[in-house]
């Protein structure tokens, strides 16, 4: 027999892996649990990133002292008992799975008391195992005190950001609860600071500023209950001119919860088309409901995805709403007098935002929805809008060559623009000869076009672009990529977030030729960096590929594509750049050689060809 049952702890310990990825996590499902417990408060306080302590006090409903041990257990839930509860949850638990999993890898000490019970409970707990079950003197609710995170699973701990940065994502967690609970007073304690706090007014309006700021608060317009259908869309979003370069504040709740959707993104941006600048994108707090059955929540461990029934009329609601609250808001940007004093819950300076004018006339009246008109196909199967992603230009050569990839012998490589003309392998050399005699070189225009002749006319070839092309392609083929090493390190000075990620991804840093180790706060000293690359680039291309890594977890082979592009980019001859003649032709000479070199990496032609034919027209040699 060699199939076995897991034991209920690794079981646990694996069901961590997938719901407990970092103290954000555990800070996630721990406020759910004080929220579906009918909480009115619940505070919030972490040591060190969450990491050796973060503790979350509800003043719910609490567990009996029969209940409470079994909470712990994996699939042991009070929400759901049936197969039909599944397809309507109106919880935010509902696994049964968190406790047990949070339990598995770390310390527990539960306190927790029914309103109706005269004394409380306390269990401590070691790695899943409850090792203290007591009574005692607590208040009504529930408190949670996890302790030493991922003690007994080091590989997990080794994932971890920094303190600043896993409290950070505990901070986001809590804005969306609070703003997805304006009922509900948070507080937030970091290292024994405040910096997060709502009054539970019931107002939209109070998280909003909490989490947005005056700034961007004042400048925001409500969108009050908008119905299409069985969906309700309400929430705030910002005015156009205050668009930010990323969608980091994009907040989207459906049915109460916050999830990461691109179909709700993709309605919201559609509303501002035309109306902000292309990479730019608009923030919002954007709140819908709908039937429960209409949407699956049960898609993701975290649950911070979902699936709805039908996309459509959720595109639609979303994209009217917006675009509606767009037209009739004046859309001036406010400007702002500086308060007082700092007041960082808030709450005492609750801003009325102006409310779109009457919310009834716009019912009846629902503007026309372009999109659905013009382009059927962003909707099925799965919503692929242009307008996300629509950054990445990059186009992954085809027609693939197949060759042998040259082996490098890092001593002896030589780096200087001639040794990256030569390195190509040989075969390759061979068989495109055959195709393409080469042209001559006889001159060059801008010191950015290399002018070549042959017996059919001109061809203009783009420096810059060509050997990118050609940079990039080699690099692609080979497994090693050539390194130069630096004879004296090169100390590259990085911002904190860059710093984190290259940090990080030291492991496809140096996949990609570039050996750095930590040497400040926030600098590296890069040892060795890809063949031909500048030294005068280096903190450049790091930041370009910081930036990079910081979209993707680990790289796909696609994405690699994306860094060895990047490098390549740097590591090609620039435009503007005087070239030797003998490097002109010889580069020249590459390119006409091979056929994948028809345009650069971004898609821009390399070569142009002016025939004699043409020029002879111009001149009126020959006769049309
Ligand atoms: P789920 O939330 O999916 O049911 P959990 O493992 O998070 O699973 O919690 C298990 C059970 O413990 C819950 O169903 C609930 O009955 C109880 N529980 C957890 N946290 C609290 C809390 N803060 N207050 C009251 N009951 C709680
Ligand atoms: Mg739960």
């Amino acid at each position: 027999m060699i199939i076995k049952e897991l034991s209920p702890h690794l079981a646990n310990l694996i069901a961590a892996g997938e719901v407990v990825e970092r103290p954000a996590s555990v800070a996630k499902e721990l406020i759910e649990n004080a929220i579906d417990a009918g909480a009115t408060r619940i505070q919030v306080e972490i040591e060190n990133g969450g990491i050796t302590y973060l503790r979350i006090m509800d003043n719910g409903c609490g567990m009996t002292k029969e209940d409470a041990p079994v909470a712990f257990k994996r699939h042991a839930t009070s929400k759901i008992s049936t197969e039909d509860d599944l397809s309507k949850i109106g919880t935010l638990g509902f696994r049964g799975e968190a406790l047990a999993a949070i339990a598995s890898v770390s310390r527990i000490d539960l306190f927790t008391k029914k309103r109706e019970s005269l004394v409380g409970l306390h269990l401590h707990l070691e790695a899943g195992k409850i090792t203290e079950n007591e009574e005692a003197g607590c208040p009504d609710g529930t408190t949670i005190i996890i302790r030493d995170l991922f003690f007994n699973t080091p590989a997990r701990m080794k994932f971890l950001k920094k303190d600043f940065t896993e409290a950070g994502y505990i901070i986001s967690v809590v804005e969306h609860a609070a703003l997805s609970h304006p009922e509900i007073s948070f507080s937030m304690i970091r290292d024994g600071k405040q910096v997060f706090a709502t009054s539970g007014d019931n107002k939209l309006i109070t998280p909003v500023f909490s989490v947005f700021g005056r700034e961007i608060t004042s400048n925001m317009i409500e969108i009050s209950k908008f119905e299409r259908g069985n969906i309700t869309v309400w929430g705030y979003i910002t005015k156009p001119h205050l668009c930010r370069p990323n969608r980091s504040m994009q907040h989207f709740f459906v049915n109460g919860r916050y999830i990461k959707s691109k179909l709700m993104g993709a309605a919201l941006e559609e509303a501002y088309k035309n109306q902000i600048i292309t990479g730019k994108y608009p923030s919002c707090a954007l709140f819908i409901d709908l039937p429960l059955n209409l949407v699956d929540v049960n898609v993701h461990p975290a649950k911070t995805e979902v699936k709805f029934a039908e996309e459509k009329p959720v595109f639609e609601a979303i994209y009217i709403a917006c675009k509606n609250a767009l037209e009739q808001n004046d859309n001036i940007p406010v400007l702002n007098k500086k308060p007082k004093e700092d007041n960082i819950t808030g709450m005492q300076q609750v801003i009325e935002p102006k409310k779109p004018k009457v919310q009834e006339e716009i019912k009846k009246e629902p503007i026309e929805n372009p999109i659905f008109k013009l382009n059927k196909v962003k909707l099925s199967p799965v919503i692929k809008p242009p307008i996300i992603d629509c950054d990445d230009d990059f186009d992954t050569p085809v027609n693939e060559v197949k060759v042998c990839s040259p082996v490098v012998d890092m001593a002896k490589v030589e780096y200087k623009t001639e040794t990256v003309i030569k390195a190509k392998p040989e075969i390759k050399q061979e068989v495109k000869q055959e195709i393409k005699p080469s042209a001559k070189v006889i001159g060059e225009a801008f010191k950015t076009y290399i002018i070549a002749e042959d017996k059919d006319g001109f061809i203009l070839l783009d420096k810059h672009a060509a050997h990118e092309r050609i940079l990039f392609n080699e690099l692609k083929k080979t497994t090693q990529i050539p390194v130069q090493q630096l004879l004296t390190p090169y100390i590259a000075e990085m911002n904190i977030n860059e710093f984190e990620v290259l940090q990080e991804n030291r492991e496809t840093l140096s996949k990609l030729g570039f050996d750095i180790s930590v040497f400040g706060e926030k600098s590296f000293a890069v040892r060795a960096v890809p063949a031909y690359i500048d030294m005068a680039d280096i903190t450049v291309i790091l930041s370009e590929i910081a930036e990079k890594l910081s979209n993707y977890c680990t790289p796909t082979p696609d994405e690699f594509d994306d860094l060895i592009h990047t490098v390549a980019c740097k590591a090609a001859i620039k435009a503007g750049k005087a070239t030797t003649q003998m490097e002109m032709q010889k580069l020249f000479d590459k390119v006409s050689n091979d056929n994948e070199v028809n345009c650069c990496p971004h898609g821009r032609p390399v070569m142009v060809r002016l025939t004699k034919y043409e020029i002879d027209k111009l001149f009126k040699r020959v006769n049309q």
